[in-house]
């Protein structure tokens, strides 16, 4: 089992976005581990978006993120990483495939809506950095048993 971090962007929000992106992985069969509002701090972006930190649009990354406070939430599943990674779609959204929540709903490159985990290695260090273990919520084995066969689980 995986938990991996969404993290829902000020443009989701002011676009009133939530609801359907969340439907989405709900319906896919991931589970809301952690919900929380956020505020993300200029340091606390330059912790997670590293990568791109010397890039010439990373201001314009850092303004878009901080305009509204986000929400951030957990997701828990098998292979939980990649399952949403592959949901949002190509990082610029003109690019990415119908079907995708990029894909289906953004038009641009900055603005596209979520943040997900790259990899379940990244997943482990972002959900910590938004959650405490105690406020993540355990999945109850029926909730589970319904969504995958035993032997996926065990
Ligand atoms: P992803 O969010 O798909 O993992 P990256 O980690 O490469 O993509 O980039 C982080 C975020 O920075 C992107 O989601 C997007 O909001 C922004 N970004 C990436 N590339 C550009 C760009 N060329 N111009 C403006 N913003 C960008």
């Amino acid at each position: 089992m995986q938990t991996t971090l969404v993290i829902f962007k000020p443009d989701c929000i002011l676009r009133g976005l939530i609801g359907e992106i969340l439907q989405r992985f709900e319906k896919k069969g991931l589970k809301i581990a952690g919900i929380k509002k956020a505020h993300l701090t200029t340091e606390l972006l330059k912790e997670h978006y590293a990568h791109i930190a010397d890039k010439p649009f990373f201001q314009g990354v850092v303004k878009a993120m901080q305009s509204t406070p986000v929400i951030a939430v957990a997701l828990r599943g098998v292979d939980a990483a990649n399952v949403a990674r592959k949901m949002a779609g190509a990082t610029n959204a003109r690019d990415a495939e119908p079907g995708t929540i990029r894909g289906d709903l953004a038009m641009s490159v900055q603005n596209n809506l979520v943040h997900i985990s790259d990899s379940p290695e990244s997943a482990e260090i972002e959900v910590k950095r938004f959650f405490k273990n105690e406020e993540l919520i355990d999945l109850a084995d029926k909730e589970l048993e319904v969504i995958y066969s035993k032997d996926e689980i065990n």
